[in-house]
């Protein structure tokens, strides 16, 4: 059996995780196209959201730190 997750693109700056929160999960959605964080301009980085590792090539099909596939 393997492991689920998806890539979540997010932001690394720990003041931000509120204000994302309080987004609704359409504006989220949107998120995966965003570059730069809208709340304090510091770039996105892509994680895994069963381990939380930044994956660095979004193109992975699995997560090269715990072995989880990538859903589209
Ligand atoms: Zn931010
Ligand atoms: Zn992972």
């Amino acid at each position: 059996m393997e492991n689920k997750a998806h890539k979540e693109k997010v932001c690394q700056e720990h003041d931000c995780a509120e204000q994302w929160q309080e987004l609704t999960s359409e504006a989220r959605d949107q998120c995966a196209s965003f570059i730069y964080c809208p709340f304090c301009a510091n770039e996105m980085i892509t994680r895994c959201s069963a381990c939380g590792e930044g994956i660095h090539d979004t193109g992975f099909n699995f997560c090269p730190y715990c072995g989880s596939g990538f859903e589209e």
